[in-house]
């Protein structure tokens, strides 16, 4: 049996929907399909405003503008995630600053944030690991009392939820991906989220190379010009009519991602009580989006003969983020922080094959292989001594 890690989900009409944006007037930005995806995500998460974009790493880039972050500025993020997320503020100028995650989720640990602000610090950007919620009302209490902007780079993020609110939806701006390894895809997207009125306008404004083209089509003006500065942010109408055809299936996407997380779940339990593993804790604020599925093992030694054995059965399994801090880019940059929660996260975690068309014969093979492999007996250390 061949499983592999990911498996793009396109659903057979989604030609239809591509063959409608050619032919619907507008290829170019801002069309009708553009507006049919605004309107869903407005009215199923009840955002105030979103504005589709190419990317998660765009639309991380508008955060940065809208904050208007400058040389010198100090931006806090965790070291474990994707390099966009800092990206987006170092090409602004900002100078990054590492906070290492909790002990037990890989997300920013709020007491670790509060304690590297300065007065230069101007933003906190979150991540959503895996879908799971950071702990925003610490989060959000502590941006309050410093006059700090908070930016959710929600891109693993979408339909999940911190006490019953949409993630995305309670920073001043948030961010999703649509990239073909997340859970509704166009390809390359992703949307900003515009959470704060006081950034509505200029938006918009950034989002189409900084003129009021926007508010020229509603009719608001009789004609745009250069206002602002800007880029060209918005995606063809054509990738919004792709991510259309997903949002007609939203809801089966994503309970047939739940279904595949929770299946993994309960058939590797029986491994943790064993203490052989971790399972992904999910703190009392913070839902499941079946957005991957990882595991946690021993050690690195472990987790990498692990990748091997489960390669070697066909079963294509990946560990995820190497350590920002640490990386060729960033290493000479870094304040010499340590980072343990971090650096150990990164050394153990095994990221399952993830898809929608997972079936339970396959799951199965995988968790019954990754049991195979403790039987053999991993080189690992025991998780409990
Ligand atoms: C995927 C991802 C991004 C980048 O998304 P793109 O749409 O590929 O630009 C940013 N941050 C995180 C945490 C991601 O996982």
């Amino acid at each position: 049996m061949r499983i592999p890690f990911n498996k793009p989900f396109i659903p057979w009409f989604s030609f239809v929907y591509l063959v409608r944006g050619l032919y619907s007037g507008t290829v170019a930005g801002n069309g009708k399909y553009t507006k049919k995806c605004h309107a869903f995500f407005e009215k199923r998460f009840g955002f105030r405003k979103v504005l589709l974009t190419t990317s998660c790493s765009d639309a991380l880039e508008m955060a940065a503008l809208l904050c208007r972050i400058e040389p010198g500025d100090e931006v806090i993020m965790p070291s474990f995630t994707f390099m966009s997320t800092a990206n987006a503020f170092l090409v602004r100028g900002a100078k990054v600053v590492f906070a290492d995650t909790l002990p037990d989720v890989p997300d920013i640990d709020p007491a670790e944030v509060e304690k590297l602000i300065t007065p230069k610090t101007r933003a906190i950007v979150v991540v959503h690991y895996s879908g799971v919620a950071c702990d925003m009302d610490r989060i959000m209490d502590i941006a309050a009392r410093n006059g700090l902007f908070v930016v959710e780079d929600a891109a693993h993020a979408i339909d999940s939820y911190h006490n019953g609110k949409p993630l995305g939806s309670i920073g001043h701006l948030g961010t999703f991906s649509f990239h073909e390894t997340k859970n509704i895809i166009s390809g390359e997207g992703g949307l900003l989220i515009v959470n704060d009125a006081e950034f509505e306008k200029r938006a918009e404004i950034i989002w189409e190379k900084g003129t009021n083209r926007a508010a020229f089509y509603r009719g608001e003006i009789d004609r745009y010009g250069w206002v602002d500065i800007g880029s060209s942010f918005l995606p063809a109408d054509l990738v919004a009519a792709l991510l259309y055809s997903q949002i007609t299936r939203f809801d089966n996407i994503q309970s047939r991602r739940k279904k595949v997380w929770y299946a993994y779940q309960q058939l590797l339990r029986s491994l943790e009580e064993k203490g052989l593993l971790k399972l992904p804790v999910i703190p009392g604020y913070a839902t499941v989006n079946g957005n991957i599925f990882y595991v946690t093992l021993p050690s690195a030694e472990t987790r990498d003969q692990l990748i091997v054995f489960l390669k070697e059965k066909g079963i294509s399994a990946l560990f995820h983020y190497q350590p920002l801090h640490s990386s060729i880019y960033f290493a000479g940059r870094h304040d010499g922080r340590e980072l343990p929660n971090t650096d150990r996260f990164s050394d153990t975690i095994l990221r399952l094959p993830f898809y929608n068309t997972l079936g339970k014969r396959r799951l199965r093979y995988v968790a019954e292989t990754i049991a195979e492999f403790f039987r053999q007996g991993s080189p690992g250390k025991n998780l409990s001594s």
